[in-house]
């Protein structure tokens, strides 16, 4: 089989950044070797300076596929994915048609994929009303884990759950080891504040926000870990964007709980001071919040309380954002930012003293930890796929419609400047993204264990 050899002065590996040769016999890496023991007879990949990342995971990404292709799809997502420097990403069960809730759902879903995916992808299945009995079912067939909301999903066809529904169902997910994902917003205090504010200014961002207190992401919060405590099923909280949460998140990992916790790239750069009026390609849910919120996430990340970042990729077409009359009550609350995320993180972290040893561990080990992945996906060591990004960390770059390449080119991010630019994404070896081309076959496939 042909050897590889790609080289570079910035290795990322789980040890450090470092001069290396990552050496891949076909799909998988064989070695990270020094650059002086490349030998004869291997193809030779030398990108100097710039830094070679392992393909990035992505843990939460609404593709909308099938049912829904008018809003992305495998194909405009998977395409978005390698310009973004992604090499897996975990779809969501929820915005498709069906919803993924089903083992036949699941095999729907597996035929709108096939031929059409330019990265790897895996399902996560729903837990929603009455499933229960489909739940193992499905984690036989090959989901990864499990993602319910606590609230309306914003769309109807995936219903939330309740104690009750919870209590019928995790019972099932803890037979199956899998993860539970969770949606931790809680009705009750959501409905009472926007039925307090029917009469407020909903074009004002600060409406949209005070309609989704704090307090619903913590007593939601609090709710899981006490009954994920009680099954033995392991908790992840998706899109943590409350800081309010961390203290108790701590404590709950100090206890041996298995709880993960994941923010978005939006929560991270986005403040709320700073949401113009009627600037509804920021809403999504739970909302961004104060500037001073967003620094305690970083330090969250900075303690290791928040164990990975997500895109929470979650497009729509643009009319549902009704930009016309910029009505936050109305608009579809959902940021897509596939293509982008990596440079919005690195822009961020950058600034904060991290390094891409950090961004790594956030955006490619800890999501494919999560999936349950991490023998073979997210690292560069040998045995791992071969799944590799080429990413100038200087190269500053204006984000604009062409840049996006996922289905509907929407983004808050437009017009601002990032730094970090992904110059190649290899899948298995082989290019999938080529300075602003896509190369060959659509060959991504999906992961099972
Ligand atoms: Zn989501």
């Amino acid at each position: 089989m042909s050897l590889q050899a790609f080289i570079s002065r910035r290795v990322v590996t789980a040890e450090g950044l470092r001069p290396a040769a990552v050496v891949a016999e076909g799909e998988r890496i064989r070695a990270v070797v020094p650059v002086a023991d490349v030998g004869a007879g291997m193809e030779v990949r030398d990108f100097g300076d710039a830094a070679i990342l392992p393909g990035l995971v992505d843990s939460h990404v609404h593709i909308n596929d099938p049912g829904r292709t008018e809003w992305e799809g495998f194909t405009s997502a998977t395409r978005a994915a390698a310009a973004g420097g992604y090499t897996l990403l975990v779809d969501m069960p929820l915005n498709c048609l069906p919803a993924t809730t089903t083992v036949a759902a699941l095999e729907t879903k597996r035929a709108a994929a096939r031929g059409n995916c330019r990265v790897d992808w895996a399902a996560w299945g729903g837990v929603v009303e009455g499933n229960q009995d489909d739940i193992e079912a499905l984690a036989a067939a090959g989901v990864l884990g499990f993602k319910c909301f606590l609230i309306h999903p914003g769309i109807d066809g995936f219903t939330m759950v309740g104690e009750r529904e919870l209590r019928l169902a995790l019972p099932h997910v803890a037979r199956t080891g899998l993860p539970l994902l969770v949606h931790a917003e809680l009705a009750g205090p959501v409905d009472a504040a926007t039925e307090r504010l029917a009469n407020a200014d909903w074009k004002s961002y600060e409406t949209y926000l005070q309609s989704r207190p704090d307090e619903a992401e913590l007593l939601a919060i609090r709710m899981m870990l006490s009954l994920c405590r009680e099954y033995g099923v392991r908790l992840h909280i998706v899109h943590l964007s409350t800081c309010q949460a961390l203290l108790e998140l701590r404590a709950a990992r100090s206890e041996v709980l298995a709880v993960s916790v994941e923010t978005c790239p939006h929560y991270l750069h986005l403040a709320a001071e700073k949401i113009a009026d009627g600037a509804t390609l920021c809403k999504c849910a739970p909302p961004i919040r104060s500037r001073e919120n967003c620094e305690a996430l970083w330090q969250g990340l900075r303690e290791g309380v928040i164990d990975l970042v997500a895109s929470d990729h979650s497009p729509c077409p643009p009319a549902m954002k009704r930009l016309e009359d910029g009505s936050f009550r109305t608009a579809w609350g959902g940021i897509s930012s596939l293509s982008v995320a990596l440079a919005v993180m690195w822009t961020e972290a950058g600034q904060r003293g991290f390094t891409l040893v950090d961004i790594v561990r956030w955006m490619a080990e800890g999501p494919a930890q999560l999936a349950g992945c991490k023998a073979r996906k997210g690292r560069i060591a040998a045995g791992y796929d071969a799944d590799l990004i080429v990413f100038d960390p200087e190269a500053e770059f204006q984000v604009t419609p062409e840049r996006l390449h996922y289905r509907h080119p929407l983004s808050p991010y437009m017009g601002e400047t990032l730094r970090g630019t992904v110059k190649i994404t290899y899948l298995r070896g082989r290019p999938v993204f080529d300075n602003g081309e896509f190369p060959g076959e659509a060959g991504g496939r999906e992961w099972r264990k």
